[in-house]
């Protein structure tokens, strides 16, 4: 997982297990001593800012069953290697899950892409795909000496208490039959070249023909704050009818509901503004009949 310390100047051994359980019991016997490496654009990165390898390297990209991409009646299965180049190709998830989608062709520039994975997005913790993934209703699937099946969300709470833990597959629910929809992803950064993001938001809105607001899940994220989903604000908008005088409510409620981290880029305060004001002029749009849904309107 990301934030492994104990590092050296060069690895000292790298090993290719062809199996999750192999990875596993290999992370167990090296602890803090090995990292878990997928794309190895993060782990390059943090290497060019300073810190070195640690002495081994459990790399997986020799598990196969990492790479599948799948359609089952309930979901669509990402397998956690599969490079973020190829989840940009896919033509089923440009369609039906167009907000991943959009979330993939903003992480950084095409020759990263070609490398990084879902997985090492989702375990860095802060990748940008995270809040896309969380308005989509994503799940884990995840190995620590069993398999689990979890909310993202709670697979994110979890994650860093189990540190030999193999991300192996996000889960994606089959878009819901709803008879309005506005789907939504902005990313605002500070220049094209990888700064961590200011602020990433994304939500997906199930909407009646007279606009009432049937399913709702927003996310917020971006910097060093922690992705997650604005339940308070959720939980005020469903069952409501959208308008601007609702939309102003939420505008307090995701404030008040969103607290991310400041740093050398960006004031809390500005992050807070930045979210509220994307996720409610967006809406607001919608209402006006205007296409507020940025480039990932579907
Ligand atoms: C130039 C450049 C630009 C970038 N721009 C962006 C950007 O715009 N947005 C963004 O979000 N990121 C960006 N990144 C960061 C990073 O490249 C991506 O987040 C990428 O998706 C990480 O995937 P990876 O497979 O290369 O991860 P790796 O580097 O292999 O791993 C990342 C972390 O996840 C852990 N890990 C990987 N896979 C698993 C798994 N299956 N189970 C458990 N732990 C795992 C590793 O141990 C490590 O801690 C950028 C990086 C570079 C070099």
């Amino acid at each position: 997982m990301a934030g492994q310390d104990k590092m050296a100047a060069v690895p000292q051994a790298v090993y290719r297990p062809a199996s999750v359980e192999e990875a596993w019991a290999l992370k167990q016997k090296f602890g803090g001593a090995a990292a878990l490496i997928a794309g190895g654009t993060l782990l390059q990165m943090k290497r060019e800012q300073g810190a070195v390898f640690p002495p081994c390297l459990i790399s997986l990209e020799h598990i196969k069953e990492l790479y599948d991409i799948h359609v089952s009646a309930q979901n669509l299965a990402i397998g956690s290697c599969v490079r973020l180049s190829d989840l940009r190709k896919n033509s089923l998830i440009e369609k039906d899950w167009h907000i991943l989608h959009e979330a993939v062709r903003r992480v950084a520039a095409p020759a990263v892409r070609n490398r990084a994975t879902i997985g090492g997005n989702v375990c860095y913790m802060s990748g940008d795909t995270i809040p896309a993934l969380l308005s989509l209703g994503a799940k884990a699937v995840w190995f620590d000496g069993d398999y689990k099946t979890d909310d993202l969300q709670v697979f994110l709470q979890q994650a860093p208490l189990h540190p030999s833990c193999i991300l192996t597959a996000i889960l994606l629910p089959e878009p819901p039959a709803v008879e309005k929809k506005i789907c939504f992803y902005q990313k605002i950064g500070r220049r094209a070249a990888f700064t961590p993001s200011l602020t990433v938001v994304s939500f997906f809105a199930g909407l009646t023909n007279e606009n009432r607001v049937e399913q709702i899940r927003i996310a917020a994220g971006g910097g060093s704050s922690f992705p997650k989903r604005l339940t308070a604000c959720e939980q005020f908008l469903k069952g409501k009818v959208l308008a601007e005088e609702v939309m102003a409510v939420a505008h307090e409620k995701i404030m008040e509901e969103y607290d991310p981290l400041p740093d050398a880029f960006a004031t809390v305060d500005y992050r807070k503004k930045a979210a509220s004001n994307l996720i409610v002029s967006t809406f607001i749009s919608f209402l006006n009949g205007k296409d507020g849904a940025d480039e990932a309107e579907a």
